[in-house]
C-alpha cells in the first residue's frame, strides 16, 4: 500500500512541475528504482499497475527478472555496465541508459545482432564533470554519437545524467539544462539509428526539477522504496 501510494504522489508531482513550467506530462516515464530491494516490493508495484523499473547490477538484476518475468514489465538498465556484462544486459534490458564509450556501444551491438535485437540505449554524459562518476565527457559525446549510429543494431534514443546530489535540487538545474542542448545539438546532425527522444534526467531529490527542464525518464528510487541499506 505504501508503495502505490508512494508512486501515486510522484504522478502528481511530475503533473504539477510539468504543467507549471508548460511540459507534456504524458511524455514522461516515472523508472522505479528498485536496486537492493527484493523482489517482493517490485511485484507489489507491478500489482499496483507500475511497468517500468530501473536496475544497477547485472546479476542481481537477472535474478530478479528470472523471478517476476521478463515480460511482466518494462526494464531500465541504469548502472555502469562492463562490456563483459553486455550480453546479459541485451538479453534481459529493454533499455540501456548508461553507453558513454564506442567499445561499450560495439560490444552491445554485437551481442544485439548474435540475438537479432535492435537494442535501444541511451548515451550516459558526465555532466558535471566529477573524476568519480561515470559518463562520456561533454566534449566527446557528439563524436561517441557520430560513430554510435553506425551500429545497425542499436537505436541510440536519447541521453543520460546524473548530476552531484544537492541539498538543494535548484542547484541540478543548469545540469539538466545542459543536457538538453546537448541532445539537440546531436538532434540537429539527423544521424542514422538515432532520434533525441529521451532524457533520463531526475532521482528522488531533484524529479521535478528535471521534469521542468524536459526530462522524459526520472529514475526515482528512495522516494517508492524507501531509503537503501
Ligand atoms: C540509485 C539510482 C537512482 C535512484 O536514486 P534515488 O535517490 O534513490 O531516487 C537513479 N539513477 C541512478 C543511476 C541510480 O543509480
Amino acid at each position: 500500500m505504501q508503495i502505490q501510494s508512494n508512486i501515486k504522489k510522484i504522478h502528481d508531482d511530475i503533473r504539477a512541475a510539468a504543467q507549471k513550467s508548460g511540459q507534456d506530462a504524458s511524455r514522461v516515464t516515472l523508472i522505479a528504482v528498485s536496486k537492493r530491494k527484493p523482489p517482493e516490493m517490485i511485484q507489489e508495484a507491478i500489482d499496483a499497475g507500475h511497468r517500468d523499473f530501473g536496475e544497477n547490477y547485472i546479476q542481481e538484476a537477472m535474478e530478479k527478472i528470472d523471478l517476476l518475468g521478463r515480460k511482466s514489465a518494462t526494464w531500465h538498465f541504469i548502472g555502469h555496465l562492463q562490456s563483459n556484462k553486455a550480453k546479459f544486459a541485451v538479453k534481459y534490458f529493454d533499455l540501456i541508459h548508461t553507453v558513454d564509450t564506442v567499445k561499450l556501444a560495439q560490444e552491445i551491438n554485437r551481442q544485439a545482432q548474435k540475438i537479432g535485437k535492435i537494442q535501444k540505449i541511451l548515451l550516459q554524459v558526465n555532466i558535471s564533470r566529477e573524476a568519480t562518476k561515470s559518463g562520456a565527457q561533454e566534449s566527446e559525446v557528439v563524436d561517441i554519437a557520430k560513430q554510435t549510429c553506425r551500429f545497425d543494431n542499436l537505436h541510440v534514443s536519447g541521453l543520460m545524467c546524473m548530476p552531484p546530489f544537492f541539498d538543494d535540487p535548484e542547484d541540478a538545474r543548469i545540469y539538466f539544462k545542459r543536457l538538453k542542448q546537448i541532445s539537440k545539438e546531436i538532434e540537429r546532425l539527423n544521424l542514422p539509428n538515432t532520434a533525441m527522444t529521451h532524457l533520463s534526467m531526475g532521482m528522488s531529490n531533484d524529479f521535478t526539477v528535471a521534469v521542468e527542464e524536459g526530462a522524459t525518464l526520472v529514475r526515482v528510487g528512495t522516494a517508492i522504496f524507501g531509503a537503501r541499506q
